[in-house]
């Protein structure tokens, strides 16, 4: 039977290849940081591309950190949280989420992708609403399936057919807002003081994903709450630990103590799936700790952001205002977009180019990511290299 399948498989493997979507999984041979090897030639080249905002990824502290945890607490859990894999570091994390995000409770999970997946279904019904941005990560959208609620979707940061979502809403018994905190292609923030605004209007609750906004957007970095000053406006935090916050992996759901105590009963990825590792457990600890103690790191990522934009926008590129610590160089050309990376990528400057379907048709872009990991020599190579490379393609003059 087997012989059928392969044929099938490779023939679509080939239609990917030709529509140009194929992935290939570029290999790093040094820890993840601004300045990486890559390849079999050991290339050396600057990383724009990772989502390492804070620079944390191959952080001393943190090392150490892990290590000791994995001294004193072990390897692995061999077990999921509710049976035998919770130890008093786990109880201890999820204490430090719930302090950074002003919440009751936190339930942690192996990864994000874990925490929306399993955090609509277990709350709502058929009688429910979710109205969900267009634009929203990929987990939330695969949560939002596993769950019988009514869906509506609204333009992406689009106030306007929000409120046309609640309208038509109305009459669910209970309604809930989800959203990305900062969209990963525009690098925008989501309007939530004008969320929960309408939330409060029409009587819904509402969830934000602070993945690529948790450690960045915000005076301190605390997210999209803190920018909007929505604390106990929003009812559900969900974010990863595998972003700013060190890098490594685990996510997390974090809000009111009765919708904690739910996810633990009956949210089937914490349920079915292994603890996270104490050693990640550990180092994420005293990443809390370290962030508590100072707002450098965030202080240096935003002055980066800053710089980069400013050269940018001076050498006369199209930047996307941004509010994160994503720049989107816009090209709107599909095919320039893939030029423009792959000569970025011989000048030593590791950026990606994204184009249609991943971003709308015509909006092709180079994305680059911004790190506290980047000190002011690699910003400017990346800027001369983005300058070299515009005027060869004509992009500016
Ligand atoms: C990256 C990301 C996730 C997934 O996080 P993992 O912990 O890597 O699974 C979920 N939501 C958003 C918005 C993200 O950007």
């Amino acid at each position: 039977m087997y012989k059928e399948f392969q044929k099938h498989l490779a023939k679509e493997l080939t239609d990917i290849k030709e529509a140009g979507l194929y992935k290939n999984e570029r290999v790093i041979r040094t820890p993840q940081r601004a300045d990486i090897e890559v390849g079999d030639q050991r290339d050396e080249v600057l990383n724009f591309c990772a989502n390492n905002y804070l620079g944390l990824a191959d952080n001393k502290r943190l090392v150490e950190a892990a290590k000791k945890a994995m001294d004193e607490r072990g390897y692995g859990m061999s077990s999921v949280r509710f049976i035998c894999g919770t130890q008093d570091l786990h109880k201890e994390l999820e204490r430090a989420i719930s302090d950074y995000f002003h919440t009751e409770d936190t339930i942690l999970y192996a990864a994000c992708f874990d925490a929306n997946g399993g955090l609509f279904e277990p709350l709502f019904t058929e009688q429910d609403a979710i109205i969900s941005d267009s634009l929203n990560h990929a987990s939330i959208i695969d949560g939002v399936r596993l769950c019988k609620a009514k869906r509506f979707r609204y333009a992406n940061a689009d106030m306007a057919d929000l409120e046309r979502c609640l309208q038509e809403a109305k009459d669910c018994r209970f309604k809930i807002i989800a959203t990305d905190g900062v969209f990963s292609m525009d690098g925008n923030v989501a309007p939530m003081d004008k969320i929960c605004e309408l939330a409060d209007k029409y009587g819904a609750l509402v969830m934000v994903d602070e993945s690529h906004s948790a450690g960045v957007v915000g005076p301190t970095g605390h997210g999209v709450a803190e920018q909007f000053d929505c604390y106990g406006k929003i009812d559900i935090f969900t974010g990863t630990l595998g972003k700013a916050f060190g890098g490594a992996m685990g996510g997390f759901t974090t809000g009111p103590k009765e919708v904690i105590d739910m996810l633990r009963q009956r949210s089937r990825p914490y349920l079915f799936s292994n603890s996270v590792a104490p050693a990640i457990v550990g180092a994420s600890l005293e990443m809390f700790k370290m962030l508590g103690e100072s707002d450098d790191l965030h202080t240096k990522l935003m002055d980066n952001v800053a710089y980069f934009r400013d050269k940018m926008i001076a050498a006369g590129f199209d930047i996307k205002p941004t509010q994160s610590a994503i720049c989107a160089v816009m090209l709107y050309d599909a095919k320039l977009s893939q030029e423009f990376a792959a000569e970025m990528q011989k000048e030593g400057i590791y950026v990606t180019g994204f184009y249609y379907p991943v971003v709308p048709k015509g909006q092709a872009r180079i994305r680059v990511q911004l790190s506290a990991g980047h000190e002011r020599e690699h910003l400017d190579r990346a800027i001369a290299a983005f300058i070299k490379v515009g005027k060869k393609l004509g992009v500016i003059k």
